[in-house]
């Protein structure tokens, strides 16, 4: 009998060989299966590659079902195995970013599935009398009541056999009912006009769209400062990719708050696209994934994770903010997005769009080595002006003891407001001080499990840790000394400039957006909203507001401490902090009304500083080439990061200990560390890490999987592997 791989969306498997039992047709390469594991039900890809012919007879089980849906297309096979290389993860944990719950897999339009019957409901809530078998339980444990599901994926999400719920139907604690129809996914109207494109926009429209129509790999380098039509022009794009009859991806970094932006594209196409991010409901998850894997939808917008999505011929990939490093996912499967991007096109034969104000320097350097494209729009739509910036030199004229705004920067609000004009203040850290002091002993509250200051959230009256989610209230005394009143806030966070506005400005409409505030796309939108509306006189934000917003009567922002982001001894940090501060730059001034920018810093001479002043942004990263390239740091050579960590002290120091010493030797290859870790404890684990940095030419994954090997880790260890940190 006919045997296959199966991949399972387990995080220690490789593929499983089955059997293709009697009188069913082998299905072909990506088929979605239910298989058996150990005694349950789990769903599988058909894999590609030979079943081992020397497995006996006796220990292959059947392939149970075949699902009716569209196989995973090669090029996504691919592309999860390329993934799992790159990051020396198993195939399978990659494989379950690309799956979906298994009631995805079940037809979306009207057809028949179970509900729990009144019977089902009474064994459900323990009400009744009658005894049931584990399976039995588990499946009424999985069933909630009045939901309908499929006999498949209910039987899968279970984890029993399919046998087990036609007798439970039959047993009369299932009944039958009609699944929900799937919502549609309208399809985008390529037949609107777009808007009339300035000179420039129409040739780099030209360029994307010669890049969409090639039906072949390409990576272009969409540049240009903020509001000159970089959308714009990518719709373009998008719009060709369509007329090839493909699917187009535009990956955002800030996808639940970007409701300007499904609002433009719903404008430009007369229909919003689907949406996929990580607080999309279960139901709504599901059945995008099944419309996606049938070819129901024509472009997604979505975060990190949609790269994994079943698009059946995926023509066109836009990363939007390319250098954002929340395109990193840092957990489980370490990868970036953006740099997954480009390999999902390629694999696809797909173009991809890179699109940046400040690209990366990486991105950059692929530009400069031609292996990118590069697409510039050099002014602003409409003939609007930069904003000029400027720098309030802190030493010079500081804020008032315990306050954070300086005289300048308060006159200059004030001016701005008094002209009907919206002013902005950026503080990109949350709640109202970043550290707690006893004035009477100098203890400092720290997070129990993190290497963590508490930040005192004031509108909550909590301390909280911003990396492991603890939280407590604010003790009436100090811990230490238990001295009463004694316990200061240090520094600002947004709350504190909100405090401190509210009294300077007791006349200005204030809005706060940080995340505590803005938790989702409702308030974004309600933000949005009154702003245009100009029911704001002065927002107070932290990076939400740096990301794609429009405001067309906010003509002043206010950076509150711009120094921020350089503490510490990252060589990234510089970088960061431009593209950072450029962004929320670009959101002062339109073309009605120029805007201006002021900077609070203690080092105006600062190389940031004076990029920003000058906006000689491709004479700053010149330079940061020059200073990484003689130590061949990223992008002129490779680096790749062993995290250890351990509850136990000693045995994270003796595992990274052994990691250094059975480090890899050889020519162009450096080893840094053991040291600890940038957090050297995170979530109650202490946290050791080498550096392992490489000439370009060389491939880091094989060296890593020896050296892996060569070191004994017990389970109590873990050991993280993140190719390209995105810290340094
Ligand atoms: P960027 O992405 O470079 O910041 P956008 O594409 O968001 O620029 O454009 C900035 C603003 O200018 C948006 O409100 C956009 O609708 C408008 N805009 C840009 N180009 C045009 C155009 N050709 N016609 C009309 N409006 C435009
Ligand atoms: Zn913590």
């Amino acid at each position: 009998m006919a045997r296959l791989r199966v991949l399972l969306p387990l995080p220690l498997a490789g593929t499983y060989d089955y059997r293709v039992p009697a009188g069913m047709p082998p299905p072909p390469p990506g088929s979605f299966v239910q298989v058996p594991l150990s005694g349950r039900e789990t769903l599988g890809v058909v894999w590609d590659g030979e079943p081992d012919p020397d497995l006996p007879e006796r220990r292959l089980r059947d392939i149970a079902a075949v699902f009716d849906i569209p196989p995973m297309t090669e090029s996504l096979r691919r592309f999860i195995e390329w993934v799992a290389a790159y990051t020396l993860s198993p195939p399978g944990a990659v494989l379950r970013m690309a799956m979906s719950a298994p009631s995805a897999l079940d037809p979306p339009a009207a057809k028949a599935g179970w509900r729990l019957s009144e019977a089902g409901l009474r064994a459900k809530l323990g009400q009744s009398n009658a005894r049931f078998t584990e399976n039995r339980r588990r499946v009424l444990d999985t069933l909630e009541e009045g939901e309908v599901r499929g006999a498949t994926s209910l039987a899968v999400a279970a984890g029993v056999s399919a046998g087990v719920v036609r007798g439970m139907a039959e047993a009369g604690l299932l009944e039958p009912a009609l699944l929900p129809r799937a919502d549609e996914f309208p399809r985008p109207d390529l037949s609107r006009p777009g808007p009339a494109l300035g000179p420039e926009q129409q040739d780099a429209a030209a360029q994307l769209r010669a890049a969409a129509a090639a039906r072949q790999f390409g990576v272009t380098l969409l540049t240009g400062v903020t509001g000159s039509g970089k959308t714009e022009v990518y719709l373009e794009a998008v719009a060709e990719c369509l007329k090839q009859g493909r699917q187009a991806l535009v990956l955002l970094p800030e996808i639940a708050l970007s409701t300007q932006w499904l609002e433009r594209f719903a404008r430009r196409f007369g229909a919003e696209p689907a949406l996929w991010h990580s607080e999309l409901g279960g139901r709504r998850r599901r059945d995008t994934w099944r419309a996606v894997a049938e070819g129901r939808v024509d472009v997604l917008v979505g975060a990190r994770s949609a790269l994994f999505l079943p698009f059946p011929d995926l023509g066109l990939i836009v990363v939007d903010e390319e250098h954002e490093t929340s395109f990193k996912q840092e957990e489980g499967v370490i990868y970036n997005a953006r740099d997954m991007a480009v390999v999902r096109a390629r694999l696809a034969g797909a173009a991809c769009v890179l699109v940046s104000a400040t690209p990366s320097l990486e991105t950059l350097t692929n530009a400069e080595q031609g292996r990118y494209a590069a697409v510039h729009l050099p002014v602003r739509h409409g003939g609007a002006a930069l904003p000029a910036v400027e720098v309030i030199d802190q030493r010079v004229a500081p804020p008032e003891r315990g306050r954070f705004l300086s005289p300048s920067l308060v006159a200059a609000i004030r001016d701005t407001i008094a002209g009907g004009q919206q002013a902005m203040l950026f503080l990109n850290r949350r709640g109202y001080a970043p550290l707690t002091l006893c004035r009477h002993c100098g203890h400092r509250m720290r997070c129990p499990n993190c290497t963590a200051w508490l930040v005192e959230h004031r509108l909550q009256r909590r301390l909280q840790c911003h990396h492991c989610g603890h939280a407590e209230p604010i003790p009436p005394t100090c811990p230490e000394c238990n001295a009463e009143n004694s316990l200061t806030p240090l520094g600002p966070g947004v709350e504190r400039v909100q405090e401190e506005a509210a009294e300077m400005f007791p006349d200005a409409r204030r809005l706060v957006m940080a995340s505590d505030t803005i938790p989702g796309p409702a308030a974004a939108a309600e933000a949005a909203r009154a702003i245009e509306a100009r029911e704001v006189d002065l927002i107070i934000g932290t990076q939400i507001v740096a990301k794609g917003w429009h405001f067309p009567h906010l003509t002043l922002v206010g950076v509150v401490d711009a120094d921020l982001g350089l503490a510490g001894g990252d060589l990234r940090a510089a970088e960061r902090t431009v593209q950072l501060l450029h962004q929320v730059a670009g959101r002062a001034g339109r073309a009605e009304a120029p805007g201006r920018v002021l900077l609070q810093s203690w080092s105006p001479e600062h190389p940031v500083m004076q990029a920003l002043v000058s906006g000689d942004l491709d004479g700053f990263m010149a330079a940061e080439a020059g200073q990484r390239r003689p130590g061949h740091w990223p992008p002129f050579g490779r680096l790749a990061a062993l995290v250890v960590s351990a509850e136990d002290e000693r045995e994270a120091d003796r595992v990274a200990r052994d990691l250094g010493m059975a480090a890899p030797r050889g020519e162009g290859m450096e080893v840094l560390g053991p040291a600890p870790a940038p957090l050297a404890m995170l979530r109650g684990r202490h946290r050791r890490r080498l550096l392992l940095k490489c000439r370009r030419e060389v491939a880091v994954q094989p060296i890593l999987r020896e050296w892996l090997g060569r070191v004994a880790v017990p389970a109590s260890v873990k050991v993280q592997v993140d190719v390209d940190p995105v810290s340094f």
